[in-house]
């Protein structure tokens, strides 16, 4: 007699959960600094985040983690902050953290400073559910066509990258991977990979992005002015790139698609052109841990964004409906578009049906419903806001957040 109960509370509980806001922690895993060729403390790049209403941030420096002993002379500080206005970057630490937070050296008659490690400045942030740092690196390949660079992400040892000027992209990308999954088996932790910029250098091409199936994620959005985000004639933008990717991934390899990341990449924090809080994740994790957000994303359960925010994603595979609340902007206005491929699609279309990448359907409103056709291969949802951003890596750029693929 009791089951009819419990079943009707089941019921009430999924369906007031439909719709309702879902937590999310909001999160940057690609930013540069002192420690490679970012041009600020690591501890004041954190700060940045942990001020703005970030719950978590990674300092993904080039081809190594931020342990050890690294002495860097005042002279290269002061080259590389680019900017003249304010004080040094060195001031503006001790300003931050008081005049004795810094360690002075000097080698060979140059003075400098050595920097914090991550285990030196952690807890002037980190709290329980509020705010994580989680250890990352940029590994930083080159191959035969330009710069291959993957962040991976809630890593416990580095790992090497390979400076080749020979090999494929998707055969660098494919050797790190392997690396990050060889050291998930000796700790046990998961980490995260994504590919990042593929673009820069033109050097990753879709077919190559879509080859190295074990690769699941990639920055649809990277805040680094130079990273060729739109295409050029002939070569796709980063939001084609993901329906192409996903297209071959799908269609003709029988794998699971790319999910999109949102990341600054920034490097410069003294009012340069590639400075942070241009693009992040919103990640819905049972818990501020590392392995929670990993988890998570892995499951596709994120969002990107470049200034819109989502109250809830809801996508029920049952009737292949997705839901969208968008959260409000002042008196912006989003349009929502629903993209895809169809089943028998045709590579070359530019457009029509039996295009890469169709807009399946578009609203307004900040309550969207789509029903994903059923012919088609995988759908996301691209949210464009009437506003433009704060902070543009490119010229005309306007707010926006990018869903995961569903309904593969
Ligand atoms: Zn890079
Ligand atoms: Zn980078």
């Amino acid at each position: 007699m009791k089951i009819p109960v419990l079943f009707s509370i089941l019921v009430l509980v999924s369906s007031s959960a439909f719709c309702q806001t879902q937590t999310y922690y909001k999160g940057n895993t690609h930013a540069h600094s002192l420690w490679s060729d970012g041009n600020d403390f690591p501890e004041m790049i954190i700060d940045f985040y942990h001020k703005n209403g970030y719950q978590f941030a990674c300092l993904s420096d080039h081809d190594i983690l931020q342990e050890g002993e690294k002495f860097i002379t005042e002279e290269l500080i002061d080259k590389r902050k680019r900017s003249k206005i304010g004080l040094g970057a060195i001031a503006k630490c001790e300003t931050r953290f008081g005049k004795d937070w810094i360690t002075r050296k000097t080698v060979e008659g140059k003075p400098g400073v050595v920097l914090k490690t991550l285990e030196n400045f952690r807890g002037q942030f980190e709290k329980p559910g509020e705010f994580l740092i989680v250890m990352a690196e940029e590994i930083s390949n080159g191959s035969k066509t330009g710069g291959v660079h993957m962040n991976a992400i809630n890593l416990v040892e580095k790992i090497p990258s390979v400076k080749s000027k020979e090999l494929p992209a998707d055969v660098i990308m494919r050797q790190s991977i392997q690396a990050v999954i060889a050291q998930e088996k000796k700790t046990g932790k998961p980490i995260l990979a994504h590919l990042n910029h593929p673009n820069f250098q033109w050097a990753v091409t879709p077919q190559q992005l879509a080859a190295v199936a074990e690769e699941r994620f990639f920055e649809v959005y990277n805040g680094h002015p130079s990273i060729n985000h739109l295409g050029k004639e002939g070569v796709p933008g980063d939001e084609g790139i993901w329906d192409i990717a996903n297209t071959i991934r799908i269609a003709e390899m029988g794998e699971k698609p790319l999910y999109g990341i949102a990341t600054d990449d920034s490097h410069t924090y003294h009012g340069g052109d590639v400075s942070p809080g241009r693009g992040w994740v919103m990640v819905a994790a049972k818990e501020l841990s590392g392995d929670a957000l990993v988890l998570a994303m892995r499951a596709g359960d994120f969002y990107s964004s470049s200034g819109v925010t989502l109250k809830s994603v809801d996508y029920v595979a049952d009737n292949g409906v997705i839901e969208i609340a968008i959260e409000e902007d002042g008196d912006a206005v989003f349009t929502s578009e629903l993209i895809g491929t169809r089943k028998g699609y045709d590579a070359a279309a530019e457009e029509g049906k039996t295009r890469i990448g169709e807009v399946f359907g578009t609203e307004t409103g900040k309550v969207v419903r789509f029903e994903i056709p059923k012919d088609a291969l995988y759908a996301r949802v691209t949210i464009t806001s009437s506003k433009g951003h704060v902070n543009p890596s490119f010229k005309g750029q306007k707010k926006q957040a990018w869903t995961q693929p569903v309904g593969w």
